[in-house]
């Protein structure tokens, strides 16, 4: 297997004199073979993730991902792109507050600029109600020795200079929380940049082949993929489809406890920087950030009331969003909006995420990431061992399915609804 090129000044110096015609492929595209040790089924960050700690920290390496369109183009390159570890329980904030630090050595790890912006996200609360949630989950996050603080009012008008004057507001801020870590990192940079660290250990990356069945062998042990490129052989499949793993579990007769709901978020034109952090409103329902090129990055709640796989917006839910970034900064009532786009999300009953063995020998599955772009490197991490080992990770033992029929929930609210 060839080195991959090492990213690096001189290397871009280098790039621009060969008139950038010299730059390798950061990643292969080769035919699929016959048969893999570990298939894994999904090219999004959690699927390349987990191909990649696969192969550093276990040594599998005769591994393919395989991606029924190109890689990224799930959730996973149509997010909001932020990353934090403000949860309430143990579980959570271990693991995604893990996550946060391997992505703070990310772009070194991999060779790859991931644009990582540590920001902060400011909490903007207004109700006695959520200021309570915020306190618990700040006092939850400080035991384990997470940083989150609560601020005052006047704190929060400080750091984000824009809000809607006291007076006019229909319900008063009464305070927030910041969590001086978080931030935003470039979305396709986390794709990209774990696909070539995959490849370059050898792992097959095959794109545009849709997974159609599982099959299994006589002792019901999976042993092969149909794809829309051939049939593949594998001793496990792994899934990582983003919002189709309850589809996927289906082919292998597993009724997974999923449900997906939609979710958009939208961009203004490019304006000059305004907001130099993250800003979170749970009561409004909305959450904003800058981006490098200028453009607002906007989010909403999920759309509640109806299951849905699909992927563009909705006009109640786009309305309410807007109403409630208007009710918090009234001067952006003149800003154009230039694009819109939803996501299907996946959901367990309890809002945790899925790291499971099955009841089918040799089928895992990684799954209900519903805010799961900041879970993508503790995902990969867990994930790799648990393919790797038969055995979970000790930071990911609790995301088990049997805690579904137990009723043994890790429940977790989101952060642009009111916490629970
Ligand atoms: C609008 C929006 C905003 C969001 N904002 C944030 C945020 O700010 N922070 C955050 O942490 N999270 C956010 N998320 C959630 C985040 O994007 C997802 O949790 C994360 O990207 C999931 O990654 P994944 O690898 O599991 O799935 P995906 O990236 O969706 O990858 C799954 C891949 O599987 C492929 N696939 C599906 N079926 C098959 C098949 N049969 N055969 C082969 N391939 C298949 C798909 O094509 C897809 O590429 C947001 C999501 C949306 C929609």
């Amino acid at each position: 297997m060839k080195a991959p090129q090492r990213y690096s000044f001189l290397s871009l110096v280098g790039g621009a004199l060969s008139g950038h015609r010299k730059w390798q492929q950061a990643w292969r595209s080769p035919e699929p073979k016959s048969h893999y040790d570990v298939v894994i089924v999904g090219g999004g960050g959690h699927g390349l993730a987990s191909a990649y700690y696969l192969a550093k920290n276990h040594g599998i390496r005769n591994v393919a991902v395989i991606e029924r369109n190109w890689i990224g183009g799930g959730n996973s390159g149509r997010n909001t792109a932020v990353v934090r570890s403000n949860y309430l329980r143990d579980t959570s904030i271990r693991f995604f507050d893990q996550s946060l630090k391997l992505y703070e050595g990310l772009s070194r790890e991999l060779n790859y600029n991931i644009m990582l912006s540590q920001r902060s996200e400011v909490d903007i609360l207004l109700t006695n109600t959520s200021m309570r949630n915020m306190r618990r989950r700040a006092l939850n996050m400080n035991r384990l020795g997470v940083e989150f603080k609560l601020l005052s009012a006047d704190e929060v008008r400080k750091r984000i200079p824009i809000l809607a004057p006291m007076k006019n507001c229909r319900l008063p801020i009464v305070g927030g929380s910041v969590q001086q870590r978080a931030g935003i990192a470039r979305h396709d940079a986390i794709v990209w940049g774990y696909a070539r660290g995959a490849d370059s250990f050898g792992v097959d990356i095959i794109q545009n082949a849709k997974v159609t069945a599982v099959r299994r062998g006589a002792n019901g042990q999976v042993s092969a993929v149909e794809t829309t490129r051939g049939t593949i052989g594998a001793d496990k499949v792994a899934i990582a489809t983003g919002n189709e793993n309850a589809a996927l579990g289906t082919m292998v007769d597993l009724s997974l406890p999923l449900r997906t709901f939609n979710l958009q978020a939208f961009v203004s034109e490019p304006i000059k920087p305004v907001l130099d952090v993250v800003v979170n409103c749970p009561d409004l329902g909305v959450y904003l950030s800058h981006s490098d090129k200028g453009e607002l990055v906007i989010g909403g709640a999920t759309d509640p009331e109806q299951i849905s796989y699909r992927k563009g917006g909705k006009v109640p839910i786009f309305e309410n969003t807007v109403a409630g970034l208007l009710e918090l900064i009234p001067s952006f009532r003149r800003l154009k909006l230039l694009r819109q786009w939803g996501g299907a999300l996946e959901f367990a009953q309890d809002g945790s995420p899925i790291i499971s063995k099955t009841a089918v020998k040799g089928f895992y599955i990684s799954a209900g990431w519903w805010g799961g772009f900041k879970g993508i490197p503790a995902g990969g991490l867990t994930f790799a061992h648990l393919i790797a080992k038969d055995e979970p990770h000790p930071l990911a033992e609790k995301y088990g399915l049997e805690r579904l029929s137990t009723l043994n929930y890790l429940l977790e609210g989101g952060t642009t609804v009111p916490t629970g």
